[in-house]
């Protein structure tokens, strides 16, 4: 297996106290051990900003899963072979360098799952399902990952415990002082995450922590976005639970940890039943095993805990607190380059941030879907939408953000690529929204009538579908069939302000969607529509939706088959399945108006 070259050939600057060199970090030796930083988007050099939803892979972390396919795999623990005791040494070797990672007080106290989701609903499981009563209070912070909401909800349902939210300011930061008051002795646990993936506040853990032990409460840490990013030391926090995701630390996906102190543990049931989690079965009684295998029933994901193995060791070489202040200085330039974007506002200015940007384009609006769209044309990819923080977006009165998030890779050139996308984005809108035919809603507001609705397309809609799939095949790539889509959005006429004035959001669009339609006047059997969103590639999709339907019958309406016609233009290749759920959301609204349509009809 190779060593990363950059660990041990680092030309050595001198400490600051004059006396130990530390070596420098250099950004490009370490993007060099990184396979798939070297690819190209669509001819452009990848410029990957969505670490906070993963991270890439460093060689030595593909070589550890190969090697260990290749030479090494055998089921763990069961055997008696040198194979076996191979896997299950490396395996149990993966566990002795998260637990000093992270610097736990025993192995047997790092439990393996498959990522923080299931370490929380783990606890949530076994410590909460046990230990709560009705009236006993879960405090939650208002910027948890759903991941550290639903959990909490199911395990209220199921034992009567309340659930309570820490709020926070304008900033992203925890209200401590409501903090303190939400504490009493109805308080059996606090979970909150160490760093917030939607704002990048640091939140200050260890303080919370201390606050909530005074009170007698057990605190779970969601430590997803922080363990990458800074020194963990659990003992030290003095967490009764930490978790966390290896995919979001330069490892696998699918293996993640636990931690818990020994003696919690120790009194909690088991998560799941099955093989290896035992030490005795009878029909009549089961003794369960010993931590840490207690909770690791079934075979584990073997190869994954030894490839998070060789990640930690990966990062420990470099050395995270190196890793750790590279991001930190591109995250003050970032912060600093993004405000040169006309109309951007960031969303997340606390205090303390770890590698997290996310904004929003007000002035010209861009929504997050398209400004998502867009740069990904200039091979950057960042994450949009609501983060699986949908109570986030509520609090600060967004629908979504769009957010760039570093890692120990990521360079000053990728944020200025990330800062020239965004400006030539912001251009462009305003220049094209200068030149939009509007409809003018002064005093129409009530009135969607005044809009003109468009014809039909064709006689049916399975003739309109026909044209249209034919328009679709002459488009060689994905490329062009999104530029196509975008150029039919761009002649949908602007009603936007009107239609958000007269009628509800269609649910279930990650952009905002108004849609507003009746029986045509003169056939009445006949549905006719029109509708707009804040973001282009949805505007191109109603264009779409209004040739196959607009004007058609309802009945008719409701018997086309738009899946298979999906199918048909190979939607797929160039709708993502987040902007087909939207679509999902527009036809929905579609047939429930073609719906109300045919029970008028009906009606004597
Ligand atoms: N918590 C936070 C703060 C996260 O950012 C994430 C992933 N986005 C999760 C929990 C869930 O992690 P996973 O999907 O790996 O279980």
């Amino acid at each position: 297996m190779s060593t990363p070259p950059h660990i041990h050939d680092a030309p050595a600057i001198p400490h600051a106290d004059g006396e130990r060199p530390a070596p420098r970090f250099d950004v490009d030796k370490v993007r060099a051990y990184f396979p798939l930083l070297a690819s190209t988007v669509r001819g452009k050099p990848l410029v990957y900003l969505d670490n906070a939803a993963t991270t890439q892979k460093p060689a030595c972390v593909i070589e550890a899963l190969e090697e260990y396919y290749r030479r090494q795999n055998a089921n763990i623990h069961r055997g008696v072979y040198q194979l076996s005791e191979t896997a299950t040494d490396a395996y149990e070797l993966a566990r002795r360098k998260v637990q000093k990672f992270i610097n736990a007080g025993d192995p047997a106290e790092i439990i393996f799952t498959r990522g923080t989701t299931e370490g929380i609903n783990l606890v949530a499981a076994t410590w909460a399902r046990t230990n709560l009563r009705p009236g006993d209070e879960i405090l939650i912070s208002a910027m948890e990952h759903h991941s550290n909401i639903v959990p909490w909800q199911m395990v209220c349902q199921a034992t009567g415990a309340v659930l309570r939210v820490i709020l926070m300011n304008d900033a992203g930061e925890l209200l401590m002082e409501q903090f303190a008051r939400l504490l009493s002795p109805m308080t059996r646990l606090v979970a909150v995450n160490h760093v917030s993936n939607a704002l990048g506040t640091v939140n200050p853990v260890a303080e919370i922590i201390g606050m909530a032990h005074h009170v007698g409460a057990k605190v779970l840490i969601d430590g997803a976005q922080a363990v990458a990013h800074r020194v963990t030391d659990v003992q030290g926090l003095d967490a009764d639970f930490y978790a966390f995701s290896g995919h979001k630390l330069y490892g696998p996906t699918g293996i993640g940890v636990l931690y818990g102190k020994r003696t919690v543990l120790e009194a909690m049931p088991p998560y799941q039943g099955g093989g290896d989690m035992i030490r005795t079965v009878t029909f009549e009684k089961t003794v369960y095993a010993e931590l840490p295998n207690k909770f690791e029933a079934g075979t584990p994901h073997i190869s994954g805990a030894i490839g998070l193995g060789a990640a930690i060791d990966y990062l420990t070489g470099i050395g995270i607190e190196r890793a750790a202040a590279h991001e930190e200085s591109l995250l003050g330039y970032g912060t600093e380059r993004l405000m040169e974007v006309p109309g951007l506002r960031m969303v997340g200015t606390a205090k303390h941030k770890a590698g997290v940007l996310s904004f929003v384009m007000e002035d010209p609006a861009v929504s997050s879907l398209d400004i998502g769209v867009k740069l990904d044309q200039k091979g950057v990819a960042i994450r949009t939408g609501h983060h699986c923080c949908q109570p986030v977006m509520d609090r600060f009165a967004i629908a979504s953000t769009a957010r760039a998030s570093l890692a120990m890779y990521t360079t000053r050139g990728e944020i200025d690529a990330l800062v020239e996308g965004l400006k030539a984005i912001a251009q462009e809108t305003a220049g094209r929204r200068a030149s939009l035919p509007g409809v003018s809603v002064a005093g129409v507001a009530q009135s969607p009538a005044v809009v003109s609705y468009p014809a039909a397309f064709a006689a049916s809609p399975m003739q309109a579908a026909d044209q249209l799939a034919e328009e679709f095949e002459f488009l060689a790539d994905r490329d062009t069939k999104n530029d196509y889509v975008l150029d039919l959005g761009r002649q949908l006429p602007a009603l936007f302000d009107m239609l958000k004035q007269v009628t509800p959001r269609v649910q279930g669009c990650m952009s905002e969607v108004y849609l507003v339609g009746r029986a045509t006047p003169d056939r009445p059997d006949c549905l006719e529509f029109v509708a707009d969103a804040n973001a282009d590639i949805v505007r191109g999709l109603i264009a779409v939706l209004q040739r196959l339907y607009s004007g058609q019958p309802a009945k008719e309406v409701l018997a086309f088959d738009i899946e298979a016609f999906f199918r048909r233009i190979e939607l797929d290749q160039f709708i993502t399945s987040q902007r087909r759920n939207g679509l999902q959301g527009m036809v929905g609204r579609i047939r429930e108006l073609a719906r109300g349509i045919q029970a008028a009809k009906m009606r004597p």
